[in-house]
């Protein structure tokens, strides 16, 4: 199988991937902080999936109608999916977002044909019309995932983006990019839309390590600056609204219209209004980077406009929830959004997507810090150089116990903490030679331990000496015994 970085050069080079291939390719994030707190990776997908549910039930109103109908919308509406409580369901956005991250669980990476597929199984509720399209080019099962998309410039390839960071926290290589690009393309192959996932993942990168809120101009700059390097249609023209005589790049549109909104200190409902606030992301793109200038430090109100003053408002709510989850973390929602929230991702899997981020902090960053792990990977690889064992992949992943039977050894190992800090024991015999009982701590240090004691040894013919070595050697081997039962080993 050819690993996603030659999946997307060779779209790049036979002209299949429609984007420019920026420099942001060549440009590793770098680790997460070692004292990242989970908590913000959380909040930035469980934004999502709040923006989502809050905006789901009045999803394409304008919003002086909807706001005639439901008055300003600060809670979820009753659902008639769930017997008309106040229950927040997902749509689309949370659905896909969900399936990617439940994909890359399952295989331990991000698979764009698999993630392609998963998007096919279930029902997709108020699924957008070029989902729609992508579904029946893929189920029709004759052309590549990679062929399957659409040249669109909605959002909502965007709106289900922000997971990709997920399995990258702990190394932060360049691949971040190569995924981000891969997964947005599965449904909407335009550069604007790659562009802008790209740009929002970087920019979501850079909000889970913030102490604080940045300037306003930091959510426009962040934005223009990636994207300008990436988008290559410059014929994008707005359907209506106060703009029309423009034609041009997706970013040149926000960069212009909202430097002047936020000047004129518009309202978000008055800027939204303007520019209009569908699907479209010459719509949706100002509008959620507009919302985030003026209220990305307030999280429960960032989202609330994002509700209440666009049209394609679960979209554009998801998107904004992300942004502030990653800068404030779940504990910056009001805890009646989580408690209500139904964590489903299909029809009935209710609390899904809790167990989903669950397991993602485990296999991808842990009790602490995930790259632990890089330093005893390194450590093991190199003391088995010479019958080249290395532990495998999915133990690495999930660190889970187990047994490597190679070059007539057998190695039993585990994965323990102690203080804060990590380590793998193993225990490995040899018939050849003496067994082997070792510490790896998780910043490389080795620590011999004690393991069975092979022979009996002693200096002299004297019996008083034997009698003592025997004893010694029992008592010796006594105690490993009893240190490896207690670890499981046999
Ligand atoms: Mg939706």
């Amino acid at each position: 199988m050819r690993d996603n970085g030659q999946i997307l050069d060779h779209l790049f080079e036979t002209n299949q991937i429609d984007l420019a291939r920026g420099a942001l390719f060549d440009m590793p994030p770098g680790p997460m902080p070692r004292d990242l707190d989970f908590d913000r990776v959380e909040g930035m997908m469980l934004g999502l999936a709040i923006g989502d549910a809050l905006g789901c039930t009045s999803e394409g109103q304008l919003p002086n109608s909807r706001r005639a109908r439901y008055g300003e919308i600060r809670d979820y509406v009753p659902n008639r999916y769930a017997g008309n409580e106040p229950v927040g369901l997902p749509s689309d956005d949370t659905q896909l977002a969900f399936w990617t991250l439940e994909q890359m669980i399952e295989d331990r990476r991000f698979d764009p044909d698999r993630v392609a597929a998963r998007f096919c199984r279930d029902q997709i509720f108020g699924i957008g019309s070029t989902v729609r399209r992508f579904i029946s080019n893929y189920k029709l099962g004759v052309i590549p995932w990679y062929e399957c998309g659409i040249k669109s410039a909605g959002n909502g390839a965007l709106m289900r983006i922000a997971p990709m960071v997920i399995p990258h926290l702990q190394l932060g290589t360049a691949d971040l990019w190569v995924d981000t690009a891969l997964s947005a393309m599965i449904t909407h192959n335009d550069s604007a839309s790659t562009a802008a996932c790209l740009s929002f993942v970087n920019m979501l990168w850079q909000l889970l390590t913030l102490d604080g809120p940045p300037e306003a101009d930091w959510w426009l700059q962040t934005y223009v600056e990636t994207a300008k390097d990436l988008e290559v249609n410059d014929k994008y023209r707005p359907r209506g609204g106060a703009f029309c005589d423009y034609q041009g790049t997706v970013w040149r549109f926000v960069e212009e219209i909202l430097g002047e909104a936020y000047q004129r200190n518009l309202s978000t409902l008055d800027a939204c209004n303007s520019w209009y606030s569908g699907a479209y992301l010459l719509e949706a793109m100002p509008s959620v980077i507009y919302i985030l200038m003026q209220h990305g430090s307030d999280p429960e109100e960032a989202i609330v406009r994002a509700v209440n003053d666009t049209k394609d408002n679960d979209t554009i709510g998801a998107i904004v929830g992300a942004a502030v989850g990653a800068l404030h973390g779940r504990r910056g929602f009001p805890s009646r959004w989580i408690s209500r929230l139904s964590g489903r991702t299909t029809a009935r899997d209710d609390g899904r997507i809790y167990e989903l981020l669950e397991v993602s902090e485990r296999l991808w960053w842990h009790w602490s810090n995930g790259r632990a792990l890089v330093e005893i990977t390194r450590v093991f690889t190199e003391y088995f150089a010479n019958w080249s064992i290395e532990l495998p992949e999915e133990a690495i992943a999930t660190r889970n116990r187990g047994e490597i039977r190679k070059a007539r050894w057998i190695v039993q190992y585990l994965f323990g903490r102690e203080a804060s800090r990590e380590y793998l024991d193993f225990y490995a015999s040899h018939r050849m030679t003496n067994d082997r009982h070792v510490r790896i701590w998780e910043d490389g240090q080795v620590k011999s331990l004690e393991s069975y004691q092979e022979m009996l040894i002693y200096k002299s013919e004297k019996p008083e000496d034997k009698e003592r070595a025997e004893h010694e050697y029992r008592e010796h081997n006594q105690r490993v015994s009893e240190i490896l039962k207690k670890k499981g080993f046999r």
